[in-house]
């Protein structure tokens, strides 16, 4: 679960981590109003008005504007409040704007004195450690930084077990040439947020700037952050951080049915029991020249409650023009899954205007192509794994 700025920055603030202060509002007058709160508790005359939304370079989108006076304030937070905001990391689409965040601007006196870092730290899966990735290069695109200059950018890993060593805290501000009071409160701020990395249940926090300000203090402009949903029920209160209106609302859905479900850009809309099973019929369908139009594990139980659910998930993507079934009974037999299908079928005949590839393998599956066969609806049933993907083709071809 991803969450937005303000609040992966809340959740740095709970663990020590130093942050821009700042307030999410929905209004422009609600933004003058903690404008004035801000001017009250940290004595700042700049404000810098942040879009709020799941997706990264909102500056470049014109998302992230600095307001000199209170007058600013209004009239910049006016103007973001309901935009649609394209980034290079939105879809053409853009992401529309909700709230934004009013924060005290913490690059005086000006951009000169004040430096910008990258931090992240993260899941690594090849080493089965966490990683911090650091770089003197923040503020700009990591990816840009890897691509030309590869050699600024710094990977530690850290045992999980052990966790971050005062050495290791060391090391990391000694890299990013720090000295004097900056470098011990970067190895405070490096340790905090591990920490908060760790007692979060998080496969990702990244800072992108950590900035020294003029007068030395090292903290997080900007965050961003991944929560591993598994872990969510240990947070509660994280749970309750989620957005769903920056969610696709199809997988959102499927999450309250109990379908995992994940959105794709294909055409062709598939049903499968087992993840495994789900990835490599997605492979297959690729290979016969279709693209999956999601990824749908139905799970263990495919009786007809289940499939009917999965067939109206699978239709509220208007791009899917055919579904492929491909399940395989071990513990549920297919004869059973067959009746599923050919009922849930018939309860949803104005519904499911596509055509469907049935594809049921395992116990008792000669007499479940039979009652596919002998439904009299709109079926092609298939034996084999290669066969079911070429017949996806052919009617698609043929559509
Ligand atoms: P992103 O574009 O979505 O990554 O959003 P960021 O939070 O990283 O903000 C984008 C840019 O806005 C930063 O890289 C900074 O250059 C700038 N910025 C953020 N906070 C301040 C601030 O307090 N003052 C000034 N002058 N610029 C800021
Ligand atoms: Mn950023």
């Amino acid at each position: 679960m991803n969450l937005h700025e303000f609040q992966a920055k809340e959740i740095l603030n709970g663990f020590g981590v130093r942050i821009q202060r700042g307030y999410v509002v929905s209004t422009a007058n609600d933004a003058v109003e903690k404008a004035k709160d801000l001017n009250r508790e940290t004595g700042t005359n700049f404000f810098i008005i942040k879009a709020q939304v799941h997706a990264g370079g909102r500056g470049k989108g014109g998302g992230v504007k600095l307001a000199k006076s209170i007058e600013d304030v209004y009239e910049i937070s006016q103007k973001i409040i309901g935009m649609n905001l394209i980034t290079p990391q939105t879809s053409e689409k853009g992401k529309k704007v909700h709230q934004v965040l009013v924060a005290e601007d913490v690059y005086y006196p000006g951009n000169s004195e004040v430096e910008e870092y990258y931090i992240s730290v993260l899941l690594n899966r090849t080493t089965s450690k966490n990683m911090i990735m650091y770089s003197t290069e923040g503020g700009m695109d990591i990816e840009t930084v890897a691509e030309n200059t590869p050699d600024l950018i710094h990977t530690l890993d850290v045992c999980p077990i052990e966790g971050l060593t005062d050495l290791n805290a060391q090391e990391i501000a000694l890299n990013l040439k720090l000295n004097g009071n900056a470098k011990n409160e970067m190895i405070d701020f490096v340790k905090a947020l591990y920490k908060a990395y760790d007692k979060s249940d998080s496969s990702l926090f990244e800072i992108n700037p950590v900035i020294k300000t003029s007068d030395d203090k090292i903290l997080a402009v900007d965050a961003k952050v991944s929560i591993d949903d598994n872990a969510l029920f240990r947070h509660p209160d994280y749970a309750e951080m989620r957005d769903v209106r920056e969610e696709n609302p199809i997988e959102v859905e499927a999450k309250e049915v109990g379908l995992n479900y994940v959105d794709l850009e294909g055409n062709v809309g598939c049903m499968v029991n087992g993840a495994g099973l789900a990835m490599a019929t997605m492979d297959l369908i690729k290979q016969a020249g279709g693209e999956p139009a999601n990824f749908l594990d139905v799970g263990g139980t495919a009786d007809s409650e289940r499939v009917e659910t999965a067939f109206r998930i699978i239709m509220k993507d208007p791009d899917v023009k055919a579904i492929l079934i491909n399940i395989f009974g071990g513990i549920v037999r297919c004869d059973r899954v067959a009746n599923g299908i050919v009922d849930a079928c018939k309860n949803m005949k104005d519904e499911i205007s596509v055509p469907i590839i049935v594809r049921l393998e395992g116990t008792n599956s000669k007499i479940a192509k039979d009652i596919i066969d002998s439904s009299g609806l709109n079926f092609h049933s298939a034996v084999e794994f290669k066969e079911a993907a070429d017949k996806v083709q052919k009617v698609l071809d043929t559509a």
